[in-house]
């Protein structure tokens, strides 16, 4: 994703693009749906401030039950182009201070749009917080139906 830097005007702007999640190079199994990204660009001389917030709903694979889910990823990241004649030797993408230098037209935060998703993901990922998981006996999942295999246990 690409902010040209000649669109922007001096202090405060807003606005916000779709993408999709192909262009941006994320797993497509996972990111399905387009992703909404508000975007706040703060240009002062010297300085341009980006904070990007992307929005999202993908579908993930519950940890407990295996079944497929959907849920609402967001996430939000602020980087500070300062404009220097080259940019720092150990520079990279998704750093939290990078370069512009003079002549340059465009800021490339695909990385940043990236990391701020990725980062959104929940560490545990469940179909509900009360997900009931399969039974680790029969494999039934336990929050569509009831097993036996209690009861069996029970009795024996
Ligand atoms: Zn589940
Ligand atoms: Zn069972």
């Amino acid at each position: 994703m690409i902010i040209r830097i000649s669109s922007l005007n001096n202090g405060l702007n807003q606005w916000i693009e779709k993408y999709n999640p192909v262009e941006l190079e994320l797993d497509a199994d996972v990111f399905n749906n387009s992703i909404r990204i508000e975007l706040e660009v703060v240009k002062r001389s010297g300085k341009i401030a980006v904070t990007i917030t992307p929005v999202t709903t993908c579908t993930f694979i519950c940890d407990r039950c295996g079944e497929e889910f959907n849920e609402n990823i967001s996430g939000s990241y602020a980087v500070m182009f300062i404009q220097r004649e080259s940019p720092l030797p150990d520079e990279m993408p998704g750093d939290d201070l990078r370069t512009f230098t003079p002549g340059q037209q465009e800021l490339d935060i695909s990385v940043e749009v990236r990391d701020a998703l990725i980062l959104g993901i929940p560490s545990k990922l469940l179909c509900k917080t009360d997900c009931k998981g399969l039974c680790l006996n029969c494999g039934v999942n336990l929050n569509v139906s009831e097993c036996k295999c209690s009861e069996n246990k029970t009795k024996e």
